[in-house]
């Protein structure tokens, strides 16, 4: 993901805007302990100009929620690809989500959709 938002360069801090950001290198291989106590593999960045923290999914339709990432990219596939779409009900009894989660999920990834760079995709041009 971070390759899909910020190519090979630096990362840019979606705070300030900055180009170049410092891996905070966590203490055990992968995992690091999240301000919750529970273990994460997220990879997190400092920004060299403003040292607010951020993760590849600040700023994203992904950021703040407990679902995986995973699940999320699932369900987003499944409303690209079915010619139907997908209803909420679906994605609750496949995924085992909550009622609210994939009503929520559903709602947040078409405010996804209607914004830009998707929005501009399809521009008439
Ligand atoms: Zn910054």
């Amino acid at each position: 993901m971070e390759k899909l938002r910020w190519g090979y360069g630096e990362p840019v801090c979606p705070h300030c805007a900055n180009i170049g950001a410092y891996f905070i290198k966590p203490r055990n291989g992968e995992t690091r302990q999240t301000n919750r106590g529970s273990g994460t593999q997220r990879r997190l960045w400092t920004c060299k100009a403003c040292r607010k923290q951020f993760t590849v999914l600040v700023g994203t339709i992904f950021h703040g929620s407990h679902i995986a990432v995973r699940t999320w990219l699932l369900v987003l596939f499944e409303m690209c690809s079915n010619k139907n779409g997908i209803a909420a009900r679906e994605i609750e009894r496949k995924y085992g989500l909550t009622p609210k989660s994939a009503w929520f999920m559903t709602q947040r990834i078409r405010e996804g959709m209607k914004r830009d760079p998707l929005a501009g995709m399809l521009a008439v041009c």
